[in-house]
């Protein structure tokens, strides 16, 4: 069965599609049930996906990517996610983060960091939740304070301000960053100022070297889904950064991350696409083949009914998903386009490998069957890039008046 059709791709990510739909076969299908096993870190199909130019390409021709688009992403979403969610997260965030630095970073920040990672010789990761809070952006406590040379003239007692020189100290933690152990940088969410009246505009974004002093990054425990992928919980502790690793403006972080989420949010609702179209495939071949009673339970109409049900959950959700990535691509009530496409495209994977396991009885919950594997990353996208409670609340708050 195609559930992945062409048709709401638009003609100019036909190509990139088909790529990704090749390297999945080729590449990710035939590993998936042994990465998840082992919950090792697919550093070999990484590079595959690398040298099969699917990698951090999402960056531009100025710095050596391919400048694929919105939509070009969206559609080597769904193509990897559907072969495995774990591999495909560990591809795509390859560059995760890198997009802030591309939109707001200076010419040099482009040059160090950027090319690198558009060549696939650099990874990152994108460093905002935190132990205490993932959902509540305003209200992170990791700090950077701005040490600078000045400060030391002015007390020159301080052997420690002295040591400081121009630059950030950065203290906190940080919790679920993906390749926090394995990047070469992370692009970082910090608090910068304490302005009560001024919530939104207490954060920057800075450029954070994994192997800056300071910097401890420890792999999180073992999670039941997305288990090919790895994030961290990072500690810095007096972790010093050269003053010119700000992103930006100062006091911008929040609304950078804003513009970046609502670009992200899309990326997402494809994840959610390509796990929903898994777990159909797998659940339509299963009844097909499975005998009660003397026929294939394909042909009760209770099952067939789930088929369906399947079906709307899914076919809705990415008309949705297609529409949305046009709209915020041409930044028409982004926010609100963004929250609806994540939470229809992540809950029809939820819902649909909900159906899938029924539909597999008691073979469901065997680990080495893909439904079982579906049902649990399917769990996951409802939480990252924005809780679906969180969704929610923007779609309501920026329902278009
Ligand atoms: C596999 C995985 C990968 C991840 N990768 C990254 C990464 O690379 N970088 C990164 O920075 N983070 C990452 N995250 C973190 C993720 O973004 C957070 O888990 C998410 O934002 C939720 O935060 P939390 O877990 O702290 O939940 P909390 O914020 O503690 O929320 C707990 C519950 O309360 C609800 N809730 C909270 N506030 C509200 C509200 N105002 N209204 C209604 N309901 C509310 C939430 O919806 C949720 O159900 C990852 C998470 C996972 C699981």
């Amino acid at each position: 069965m195609e559930l992945l059709s062409e048709h709401p791709v638009p003609e100019h990510a036909r190509e990139v599609k088909q790529e990704a739909r090749a390297f999945a076969q080729e590449h990710i299908a035939p590993v998936a049930a042994e990465y998840y096993e082992s919950g090792e870190y697919p550093w070999d199909v990484l590079e595959a996906g690398m040298d099969a130019g699917l990698v951090g390409q999402d960056l531009g021709e100025d710095v050596g990517g391919k400048g694929y688009d919105l939509q070009q992403v969206l559609a080597i979403a769904e193509e990897l996610y559907r072969a495995d969610a774990g591999i495909a997260l560990t591809l795509q965030l390859a560059s995760f983060g890198a997009e802030i630095v591309e939109d707001h970073g200076s010419e040099a920040q482009h040059e160090e960091y950027l090319r690198p990672v558009a060549n696939n010789d650099r990874i990152t990761g994108l460093a905002v939740s935190e132990p205490e809070t993932g959902s509540d952006l305003a209200g992170m406590t990791t700090s950077a304070e701005k040490h600078t040379a000045e400060r030391s003239s002015a007390s020159p007692e301080s052997t420690e301000a002295t040591q400081d020189g121009d630059e950030w100290v950065i203290n906190g933690e940080k919790y679920w960053i993906g390749n926090g152990v394995e990047a070469d940088w992370v692009t970082l969410y910090a608090k910068t100022g304490d302005d009560p009246n001024n919530r939104y505009g207490n954060y920057s974004m800075f450029i954070v070297p994994t192997d800056a002093p300071g910097y401890d990054a420890e792999h999180i425990p073992e999670k039941m889904g997305f288990r090919a992928s790895k994030q961290a919980h990072i500690v810095l502790d007096d972790c010093r950064i050269p003053e010119d690793h700000l992103i930006g403006v100062e006091g911008a972080g929040f609304y950078m991350l804003a513009e970046f989420f609502n670009h992200g949010r899309i990326i997402v609702a494809g994840h959610g696409i390509g796990l929903a179209a898994a777990a159909i495939e797998e659940s339509w071949e299963f009844v097909h083949d499975r005998e009660a009673f003397g026929r294939t339970v394909d042909e009760f109409q209770a099952v067939q009914h789930k088929l369906a049900d399947m079906q709307l959950q899914f076919q809705s959700a990415r008309s949705l998903a297609w529409d949305a990535a046009e709209r915020v691509a041409n930044q028409e009530d982004a926010g609100y386009w963004a929250a609806l496409a994540k939470t229809a495209g992540t809950e029809a994977a939820t819902e649909c490998s909900q159906m899938g396991m029924q539909l597999h009885g008691g073979r469901s919950v065997l680990l080495e069957n893909r439904i079982s594997r579906v049902f649990r990353d399917a769990r996951i996208p409802v939480i990252y890039e924005g809780a679906n409670d969180i969704q929610r609340n923007l779609i309501y708050r920026q329902t278009p008046q």
